[in-house]
C-alpha cells in the first residue's frame, strides 16, 4: 500500500483500529466509540461520528476511507426473496439476496432472516450450469465490500439479519484473506454480532483452502458444491475438479470435520441426465457416510443460454429416498416458484443483463 493511500475504515479488526489510534497518538477507548458508530448507530460517514472532536474527525477523514454501496436496484417483495444489485465505488455490479424466513436452509433454527453475499465480481471457475462464471472474472471484493452487503440490506429492509451463506456470486475460497477477515467482523461481538454457526461458506471445492479453513478457529459452517459423485460426473460440468479430483477433495473435508465441531453439508444440485443417476446416489451416500455429512439436493434452476435442466419430480424424490435408505441425512428444495434456489448461486442472470444495463447510468 502506498504511504499516502487511505485505509478502508471498514476491513479493519478492532485491534488494528487500535493500533492505528496508537500511532495517531489517540486513546484507545477511542477505537470502542468508533466501532459502535461503525456497526451499531450504523453512520455512513467519519462526519457524523459526533462524539469524536471535531479536529479529531477531520484528522481521521485523512487517515481512512469510508466505503458505502450504492443500492442501484431491489428485485423481488417484501415476503418473498429480495434481490439487491448494488454499485461498488469502482462502479462494478455485484448482487446479494435476501431470503426471509422460511424453512431452514442451513442454520438450524426455522425463522432466520438469511443473506446469500456476494464474494468476487464474477468467477473463474466456469461450472458448465452455473451463471456467475458465464462473464468471467473480475477481482475480489474488499473485507468491507462484504460486510457493506448486510449493512445495506439491514438498512433498506429494516430486517434484522441472523443467518449468513456465502452462495453469491464467486468462489468465496478463492478470496480466503478477505472472506475470513469479513467474517471476523461480521461475528465479532464489536461488529454485526452474527453467531459463527450462523454463517455458511460453499465452496466449489478447493481442496487446499479447505484444510487453511479447517486450521481457522471460527467455528463457521462448511457447504461443498459436490454436484457429482465421481470424477467422470465432476469433470464433465465443474473444471476445478481437474485440478482437485474428487479423492483429493474428500480428503480434505476429512481434515476439515476432524478439526471442526460443526457437520459439513454436500451441496448437490440434480440436472437431468448428468449426475442423477441412482449409482450417483449411492456413491454420494458413501462420501456423505464417511463425513457425517448431510446432503442438501437442488433441483437445477435453469439458466438462459445454457443447455441444463432438472429431472423430473419422480426423479428428484427417488435420488432423494436413496441417501436416506443408506442413512444419509437429505433434503430436498421443493420451494414453489424456485425462489430461494434462484436466490443463490446464480444472481447474475436473476438481474438480466438488459436490465443491468439499465442500471447503470450511460
Ligand atoms: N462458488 C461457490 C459459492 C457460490 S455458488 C460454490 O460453487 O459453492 C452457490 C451454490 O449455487 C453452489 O452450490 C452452486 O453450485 C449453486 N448453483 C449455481 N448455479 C445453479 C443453478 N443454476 N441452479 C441451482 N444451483 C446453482
Ligand atoms: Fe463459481 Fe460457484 Fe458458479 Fe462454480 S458454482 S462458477 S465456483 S460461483
Amino acid at each position: 500500500m502506498k504511504a499516502t493511500e487511505k485505509i478502508e475504515i471498514k476491513s479493519l479488526l478492532f485491534s488494528e483500529l487500535q493500533t492505528e489510534l496508537q500511532g495517531l497518538a489517540e486513546r484507545s477507548y477511542r477505537a470502542d466509540q468508533i466501532v459502535d458508530w461503525l456497526y451499531k448507530k450504523r453512520v455512513d460517514s467519519i462526519e457524523k461520528m459526533t462524539d469524536l472532536p471535531l479536529s479529531l474527525r477531520k484528522r481521521f477523514a485523512d487517515r481512512f476511507s469510508f466505503s458505502k454501496i450504492d443500492i442501484v436496484r431491489v428485485l423481488g417483495s417484501r415476503d418473498t426473496t429480495r434481490k439487491f444489485l448494488f454499485r461498488l465505488s469502482d462502479g462494478n455490479l455485484i448482487e446479494s439476496v435476501l431470503i426471509p424466513a422460511s424453512p431452514a436452509l442451513y442454520g438450524e433454527k426455522s425463522d432466520r432472516q438469511t443473506i446469500c453475499i456476494s464474494t468476487q465480481v464474477g468467477c473463474a471457475y466456469g461450472c458448465k450450469f452455473c451463471a456467475s462464471g458465464l462473464e468471467g472474472f473480475s477481482r475480489n471484493l474488499c473485507a468491507n465490500e462484504i460486510v457493506d452487503q448486510i449493512i445495506a440490506i439491514e438498512r433498506a429492509s429494516g430486517e434484522k439479519i441472523d443467518n449468513i451463506v456465502f452462495m453469491g456470486m464467486g468462489e468465496p475460497l478463492a478470496n480466503l484473506k478477505n472472506v475470513i477477515r469479513a467474517i471476523r467482523i461480521i461475528n465479532a461481538s464489536w461488529g454485526l454480532r452474527i453467531g459463527a454457526r450462523h454463517i455458511t461458506v460453499s465452496t466449489s471445492g478447493l481442496a487446499p483452502q479447505i484444510k487453511k479453513l479447517a486450521d481457522e478457529p471460527l467455528q463457521i459452517r462448511l457447504a461443498v458444491s459436490l454436484h457429482g459423485a465421481t470424477d467422470e460426473v465432476r469433470n464433465q460440468i465443474m473444471p476445478i475438479n481437474r485440478r482437485y479430483n474428487v479423492e483429493t477433495l474428500l480428503s480434505a473435508c476429512d481434515y476439515y470435520v476432524a478439526h471442526k465441531k460443526q457437520r459439513l453439508t454436500f451441496e448437490y444440485i440434480l440436472i437431468a441426465g448428468v449426475n442423477d443417476a441412482d449409482t450417483q446416489a449411492h456413491l454420494l451416500a458413501q462420501h456423505a457416510r464417511r463425513l457425517s455429512a448431510k446432503v442438501n439436493l437442488i433441483p437445477y434452476n435453469a439458466v438462459e443460454g445454457l443447455e441444463w435442466s432438472r429431472p423430473s419430480r419422480n426423479r428428484q424424490e427417488k435420488f432423494l429416498s436413496i441417501l436416506r435408505a443408506e442413512g444419509v441425512p437429505a433434503t430436498l428444495r421443493r420451494e414453489k416458484g424456485h425462489d430461494i434456489d434462484a436466490a443463490c448461486g446464480q444472481l447474475r442472470l436473476q438481474t438480466s443483463r438488459q436490465e443491468r444495463r439499465r442500471a447503470v447510468p450511460a
